[in-house]
């Protein structure tokens, strides 16, 4: 099964991507890690990502989509994955589409994880107290959540017209959640 995972910072998604993939056997790949590690890892890549995810701003999508695309040449994703974080922009979901028409790989389901702003906001400034992420303090969280609404948002019609959206509710205790991502995906 090939999975794409949806939803707002701090929906949950990443959490849920996790469990999902050790339940079900799918490799999961998510962006934000990956750049995360670039970064500590002081690459080409990470050293042209850090300020853009620093300030809360979306990397440029010919980085992120040659990442990805270098996973797809690989075959990481020939044996049934969750993306998590990507795609992230119309021209990415694209930029997906095309790779996989020519790999032969098919999407399967599109998962948007539903979460109010307030909820949100709560987690995130929770988050930030718990792990200390750089990029979870008030003034970025507020950025990324207004970047996802103008940048990402855009993308749950994209795959609501390709016919492979699912929503679920992402509020709740994470097992509720995860339950009903467990009854979706059956
Ligand atoms: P995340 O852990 O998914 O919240 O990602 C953390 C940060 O990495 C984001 O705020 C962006 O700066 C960057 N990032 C992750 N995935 C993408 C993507 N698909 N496109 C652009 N930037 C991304």
């Amino acid at each position: 099964m090939n999975l794409v995972f949806l939803g707002p910072p701090g929906s949950g998604k990443g959490t849920q991507a996790i469990r999902l993939a050790e339940k079900s056997g799918l490799v999961h790949l998510s962006t934000g890690d990956m750049l995360r590690a670039a970064v500590s890892g002081k690459t080409e890549l990470g050293q042209k990502a850090e300020g853009y995810m620093t300030r809360g701003e979306l990397v440029p999508d010919e980085l992120i989509i040659a990442m990805i695309e270098e996973l797809v040449k690989a075959g990481r994703l020939d044996g049934g994955f969750i993306l998590d974080g990507f795609p992230r922009t119309i021209p990415q979901a694209e930029a997906l589409k095309d790779m996989f028409a020519k790999h032969g790989t098919r999407l399967d389901m599109t998962i948007l994880i539903q979460v109010a702003d307030e909820e949100i906001h709560a987690r995130l400034r929770k988050r930030a107290d718990i792990e200390g992420r750089s990029d979870d303090n008030d003034e970025v969280v507020r950025h990324r959540l207004e970047v996802y609404r103008e940048q990402t948002a855009p993308i749950v019609e994209f795959y609501e017209k390709e016919g492979i959206l699912t929503e679920i509710e992402g509020e709740g205790t994470p097992d509720e959640v995860f339950e009903r991502l467990v009854t979706a995906t059956a």
